[in-house]
């Protein structure tokens, strides 16, 4: 028996995806009889509506085959003999460990990093400066109903990390050749992810689900011996000769405790600018990085299906919210480009600093808000911000302080046509905001320079010309995007180490990720690695 991967089979969206019309499809394409199917899953499943009204789901299968009928279907295009690439963590422990391995932040980097290594044995520390899911859940929610911002738990910092309440998109550029993306997305399956994340080619979670999931793996993750400190701020650290030897906590009760220690984690995530100052002035080697700062953009979510699958067909056919990647370089050769674009989404006030306002996108599992949201975003890099480390997180700082006084840390949402005649909106048009956290009508214009409000309003109606509708004066802009990955890169050698040994610089935090899935593999990368090193320095 082989296993064949046959791409390109295509299926009208209103004709419905059983096997049975699978089987038949596939069979009819390699010119076989169905009986020879003896066993069929799917591997890639997208949409193709370039030749709209008629629009296909096309379908990469994975058919297993008698020998002789395989090879004879391996001579077909579009056919190739399928290879599993199934994940493999190096070692497992064996000893009784003295220091256990510790790992600062409970994002996506250190739930993988943690949750393999407590997998195979190493009973991890985990410190989390945010509280447990569910009473973040809660915290999130009084600061969106107009209560006091938390500082340590809130969308940015808590157990699940930034992406807890985030569109959950968890597709990636990164290539995945041990399996690791594989590996991850069959673990969400494994905790109550859809099956169908692993094969769509763009999955996503929704933060409904992802919350639940973060939960039961934290559950899992302590019967298997990791130990967690919620609400504990890794304050300090200490190293002897060069390798690290204890961290200091502050615990909830305002205690100080020292753990002793071989290896730490630094899956700190983007937005702990203390922690970066902390690390910096122990002699931890770190550097600016560019990054991007802009608005996030609302539109009807009607108005881009339309446009991507034609008129009326995402209801006609129930298709999934629609999603559009735009990029635009403007006169002065900025590229101006969309980011995090969240389908039937939400606008998020995603702040954790008092009196500084930042926003990003949010949806739900079923996508089905009035509105799809994007940043709409430029890069910048050192010449824009000065040299110094840290000009990038006083870029920051100062974006960030500026949304905050519009309207006293509320969203400011602006009507497009006002935004582009610099006139303060009072009301809102075709498009109501959809958002979470407090919001007023009025203006983001001073935010930033007006060569970027500029290049902003250019890229706008370029795009109009992509997505018919893009420009229209109802959209609504808010500010202010600046969370969009690190403003720093923690220095890390081959061996993922620091400058300082047994200290991992992990995630997107430290510059070695942007988004969910590549932070959770640069975790479990970093796992191996411990696990390697604890069992090498043990033998
Ligand atoms: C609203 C929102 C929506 C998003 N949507 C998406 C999306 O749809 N898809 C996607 O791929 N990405 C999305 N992202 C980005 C994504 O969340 C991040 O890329 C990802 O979470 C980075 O993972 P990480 O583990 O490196 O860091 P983080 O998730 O930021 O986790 C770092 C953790 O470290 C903790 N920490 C920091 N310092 C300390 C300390 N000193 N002591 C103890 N704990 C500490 C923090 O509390 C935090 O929980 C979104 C982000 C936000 C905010």
């Amino acid at each position: 028996m082989k296993k064949v991967l046959v791409n390109e089979i295509k299926l009208p969206v209103n004709v419905s995806e059983s096997r049975n019309t699978l089987t038949g499809k596939v069979a009819n394409n390699l010119k076989i009889s169905k009986d020879e199917i003896k066993d069929l899953f799917i591997k890639k499943k997208s949409i193709d509506a370039r030749h709209k009204p008629e629009i296909f789901y096309v379908y990469s299968l994975v058919v297993s085959l008698g020998d002789n009928i395989a090879d004879k279907v391996l001579r077909n295009k579009n056919t190739s003999l399928y290879k599993e690439v199934l994940y493999n963590f190096p070692c497992d422990n064996k000893k009784n460990l003295e220091e256990r391995p510790v790992i600062i932040g409970f994002g996506p980097a250190g739930l993988f990093c943690g949750y393999l290594l407590a997998l195979h044995g190493f009973k991890p520390v985990i410190i989390e400066r945010g509280s447990k899911v569910e009473s973040r859940t809660q915290a999130v929610k009084e600061f969106w109903e107009g209560g006091k911002l938390n500082l340590n738990t809130n969308v940015q910092f808590g157990e699940g990390g930034a992406g807890t309440f985030s569109d959950g998109k968890l597709n990636t550029g990164v290539k995945d050749k041990y399996g690791r993306i594989g590996y991850m997305l069959d673990t969400f399956v494994k905790y109550g992810a859809d099956k169908a994340i692993t094969y769509i080619n763009k999955p996503h979670i929704g933060t409904d689900v992802l919350t639940g999931i973060i939960s039961s793996m934290r559950r899992d993750m302590e019967e298997m011996g990791a130990i967690f400190y919620f609400d504990t701020l890794m304050e300090d650290l200490s190293y002897e000769k060069g390798q690290i030897s204890s961290i200091s906590i502050l615990l909830p009760d305002g205690s100080h405790e020292e753990i002793k220690t071989n290896n730490v984690v630094l899956a700190i995530g983007h937005s702990a600018r203390d922690t970066f100052k902390l690390l910096h002035k122990k002699g931890i080697e770190m550097q600016n990085k560019p990054f991007a700062v802009g608005y996030r953009v609302q539109h009807k979510q009607k108005l881009i299906n339309d446009d991507q699958y034609g008129f009326g067909n995402a209801e006609k056919y129930n298709l999934p919210a629609s999603d559009y990647k735009l990029t635009y370089t403007s006169k002065d050769g900025h590229g101006v480009y969309s980011f995090c674009m969240c389908p039937g989404g939400y606008v998020v006030n995603a702040s954790s600093f008092n009196k500084k306002l930042t926003i990003n996108g949010m949806s739900y599992l079923g996508r089905d808000s009035d509105n799809a949201n994007s940043a709409i975003v430029i890069t910048v890099n050192e010449d824009d911000y000065g040299h110094q480390l840290f000009d990038g997180m006083k870029l920051q700082e100062e974006l960030e302080t500026k949304s905050y006084n519009l309207a006293d840390g509320k969203l400011v949402f602006q009507r497009y046509e006002d935004y582009k005649v610099g006139a303060d909106s009072v009301d809102y048009g075709e498009v109501k905001p959809v958002c979470k956290g407090q919001s007023v009508a009025g203006s983001v214009r001073g935010v930033f320079s007006e060569a970027f409000e500029n290049n902003f309003i250019e890229a706008m109606e370029y795009y109009g010309g992509r997505i018919k509708g893009f420009n229209d004066g109802d959209s609504l802009i808010c500010a202010v995007e600046s969370r969009t990955s690190s403003p720093v890169k923690i220095i890390r050698d081959d061996g993922f180490e620091a400058n300082i040994k047994g200290i991992y610089p992990c995630g997107e935090g430290a510059g070695y990720a942007g988004g969910i899935t590549s932070a959770a593999v640069d975790g479990m990368k970093v796992a191996e690695q411990i696990a390697k090193n604890i069992n090498l320095n043990y033998t």
